[in-house]
């Protein structure tokens, strides 16, 4: 029995694949993101984050109501 061996020989594929400069962009308001405060663009974005998580919008309900006595209105 001869088996053929296939020999598919030095075949160098080249990496087809591109470089893709991927920028990262800011979750709050989807501008570019600055390293400094990645993933945010800005220390205004991080702290809007932030704030989402303080406002309570991902912890625990509370039986207390809210005291608004600051509003960020702008
Ligand atoms: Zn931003």
């Amino acid at each position: 029995m001869s088996e053929k061996t296939a020999n598919s020989g030095n075949v160098v594929k080249l990496n087809p694949n591109k470089k893709k400069v991927l920028a990262k962009l800011c979750p709050i308001c989807a501008k570019s993101a600055a390293d400094e405060y990645s993933p945010f663009c800005s220390r205004r974005c991080a702290n809007a984050d932030l704030g989402n998580w303080l406002d309570g919008k991902y912890g625990v309900p509370t039986d207390e109501t809210p005291d608004f006595d600051h509003n960020d209105d702008d």
